[in-house]
């Protein structure tokens, strides 16, 4: 019996109303295409972040080279070029990095 009295209790207390937590978490998803990442085609990939967009273009990439696509090929050469000097890597990928961030 005092079971159910104290469990009434508890059902009485009502859950207050927060309109809040229903709107919606705004997030910044940014688009680049393959070519603005150094890679041949207008392919868009979608990321929050640039560590993420610049793995999804070189997962791109290399499923096209793998495809023996040419010009997919062509511009991973540039790169393995540009790789050879770590100081021009590196002022490449902050340029990249400073072209999503202004997006
Ligand atoms: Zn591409």
């Amino acid at each position: 019996m005092l079971l159910i009295l104290t469990m009434g209790h508890f059902t009485s207390s009502k859950q207050p109303d927060n309109p809040v937590s229903l709107q919606k978490i705004e997030t910044m998803i940014k688009m680049m295409t393959c070519k603005q990442l150094g890679g041949a085609c207008d392919l868009e990939f979608k990321a929050e972040t640039f560590e993420e967009i610049a793995a999804l273009s070189r997962a791109h990439a290399q499923k096209m080279i793998q495809q023996k696509d040419k010009v997919h090929g062509e511009a991973m050469q540039k790169m393995q070029q540009l790789m050879k000097s770590p100081e021009s890597m590196k002022i490449w990928m902050e340029n990249k990095r400073r072209a999503f961030d202004a997006l």
